[in-house]
């Protein structure tokens, strides 16, 4: 089923919006199953399983590191990752330049943003990404490039609420993008919507999806 499924979300998202097959907790042979079926990318939420799995299977493959991510643990994903999804500090911003500088590349990186009304998820608030994007030392990063931003709606079955906070998202990819990223046609993805939301989020603009339970069924 899990060819069925993702070719099923894929017709329903459309080809402007990129499918992350969410694979943390799963074996490698169901993501060998859906690299079989033409997908490609992949996101996990573990260094250590990210690193594991990206040792064991195609070297095509692009993987995304979904989850929260530790500073003193960038070095062990800078050589290959291909996209950081949760960003949210400046502290985090400098280790992801320093180890990509190390390696001899430049790291994509979204900046996560608290938009749920649960106290538990990560994120800055729009005034803690402004200091960032404004501060020099992030100008002067040459081994990050900012592609975007994340966020994650509350889990809730109000699904007013979750459509607001998706607005809320786009609406900061908006402000940010007319003030800091004019020039730069990178910034382009608005990653939110989750098996639960991910229809919800298509609507309200994503250009990113991550997708987990629904493709692989659900995790212990
Ligand atoms: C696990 C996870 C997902 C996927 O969740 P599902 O509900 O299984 O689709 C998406 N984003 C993040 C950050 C996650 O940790």
């Amino acid at each position: 089923m899990i060819v069925e499924t993702i070719n099923k979300i894929k017709a329903e998202i459309g080809e402007e919006v990129t499918l992350v097959a969410v694979s943390k907790t799963k074996p490698a042979a169901d993501i060998t199953t859906a690299y079989e079926g033409g997908q490609r990318i992949f996101g996990e939420n573990k260094v250590q399983e990210l690193v594991e799995k990206y040792e064991a299977l195609p070297k095509d493959i692009e993987w995304h590191l979904i989850g929260h991510l530790q500073r003193n643990k960038v070095k062990y994903i800078a050589p290959f990752v291909h996209l950081i999804h949760a960003v949210d500090s400046m502290r985090l911003l400098q280790e992801i330049n320093k180890q990509a500088a190390k390696n001899d590349r430049v790291i994509n990186v979204l900046l996560q943003f608290h938009i749920a009304q649960e106290e538990s998820k990560f994120g800055f608030s729009f005034e803690e990404a402004k200091e960032v994007l404004e501060d020099k030392s992030f100008v002067e990063m040459q081994n990050i490039n900012v592609v975007g931003i994340m966020g994650m709606a509350t889990n809730t079955s109000n699904e007013e609420r979750v459509a607001d906070e998706f607005r809320t998202l786009h609406n900061y990819f908006q402000i940010l993008k007319s003030h800091y990223f004019k020039f730069n046609p990178d910034f382009k993805e608005i990653s939110m919507g989750m098996s639960g939301d991910y229809k919800i989020a298509v609507e309200e603009g994503s250009t990113m999806i991550r997708v987990g339970s629904t493709i692989f069924g659900s995790r212990n």
